[in-house]
């Protein structure tokens, strides 16, 4: 079989939503599978779909379009605030999209109306982590406007932790959610009905929280995919770590010294950190490089070490045994290593359906 080749085992990622979407059924939080690491693949869409996932997201709507089109079932949420230059899109693939400025949500109204659809709008709100939301003290104005444009229906709030500083979802910054939800609704008398608390990294805080306050949606991908929980990466009890397996093949394999000779200077990739003597090495050179994975996501199964790789190879410090020609090497892969590989159209996909 052609390597390249990342594996994906449909069964594992229908168990993980499964698991997680009882574990947070039984705290209130129903659960929205976020597909974007998998360009919005249908067959991993439906796969969470199976394990019983309220509804599908991800961060490109050309993704959404893809699982429209490939008629998967559900409603679909955009989870990256819309640009302005894909507002039709938008509304047309979207049921519900994840906001946070003022000219998108007008631009977004525009749209359902030129399309005589109805948009469901969450909007989200900044809690620390810096990257998308409206500073708290603005949100009722940015409330009172949304209100007023038509075709746009106000769902509910959301926030983003964990993904641009690592800050912690925690009962202080998930009871000001719940505070801005309840103070949003007596402002304004309206009902909320999304919640939606974070992604992945609310999972420790979600099962272990006595009250999860008036969260009620968790978006859910590298959890879901990869059986971890993204703060520190820990394995999630009872989830499959490894729905997702990379194979890559030895294209040459000498014994060669473990340290580099000549005057050195930068690599393609700058300045590497020297090597440690460690007398000869089996070195294998595999067909896959940066252009295809992050090498630093990657953990091969068996002995062998990765130190190095340029845009088309990648080195491994094999261990004891010489690997031949023509081998293959499998790795676990992180979210970065998943993510690049998805993406690169030399790493050939391979779905495993159950047996
Ligand atoms: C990527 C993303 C998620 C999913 O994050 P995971 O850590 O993969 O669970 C949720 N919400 C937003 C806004 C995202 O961008």
């Amino acid at each position: 079989m052609t390597a390249p080749r990342l594996t994906v085992d449909l069964a594992k990622i229908t168990h993980n939503a499964g698991v997680l979407v009882s574990r947070l059924g039984a705290q209130g939080i129903g659960v929205t599978a976020v597909t974007k690491a998998c360009l919005g693949s249908a067959a991993v869409a439906k796969a969470m779909r199976l394990g019983g996932v309220a509804g599908l997201a991800d961060s490109r709507i050309e993704n959404l379009r893809t699982l429209r089109e490939a008629s998967v079932a559900g409603p679909m949420t955009l989870i990256r605030s819309p640009m302005l230059s894909q507002v039709e899109d938008v509304v047309r693939y979207a049921d519900t999209s994840l906001n946070s400025e003022p000219t998108v949500l007008a631009a977004l109204s525009a749209a359902a109306v030129a399309q005589d659809r109805s948009h469901a709008v969450v909007l989200m709100v900044e809690l620390g982590d810096l990257r998308e939301g409206i500073l708290p003290d603005d949100l009722l104005a940015v409330v009172r406007q949304t209100l007023l444009l038509p075709n746009l229906v106000l769902a509910g709030l959301g926030t983003n932790l964990a993904c641009q500083s690592g800050v912690e979802p925690d009962h202080h910054n998930m009871a000001e959610l719940s505070r801005l939800t309840d103070l949003v609704e007596a402002a304004c008398g309206i009902s909320l009905t999304i919640v939606s608390g974070g992604n992945s990294a609310n999972l420790d805080w979600a099962l272990s929280t006595a009250n999860v306050g008036r969260v009620d949606d968790l978006r859910l991908g590298e959890s879901i995919l990869l059986g971890r929980e993204p703060l520190r990466r820990r394995p999630i009890e009872g989830l499959h770590t490894d729905a997702f397996r990379l194979f890559a093949e030895v294209i040459e394999s000498k014994v060669k010294p473990s340290e580099p000779w000549g005057h050195i200077a930068q690599t393609a990739f700058g300045v590497q950190p020297r090597r440690a003597d460690v007398g000869d090495v089996n070195q294998a050179l595999l067909a896959i490089g940066r252009q295809d994975v992050d090498p630093d996501g990657l953990v091969p199964q068996g002995p062998g070490r990765i130190i190095g790789a340029s845009s088309d190879h990648l080195v491994l410090d094999a261990g004891p045994n010489r690997l031949a020609v023509g081998d293959e090497v499998a790795f676990e892969v992180d979210y970065s290593a998943l993510v690049r590989s998805m993406t690169s159209p030399y790493v050939i996909k391979v779905l495993i359906t159950a047996s």
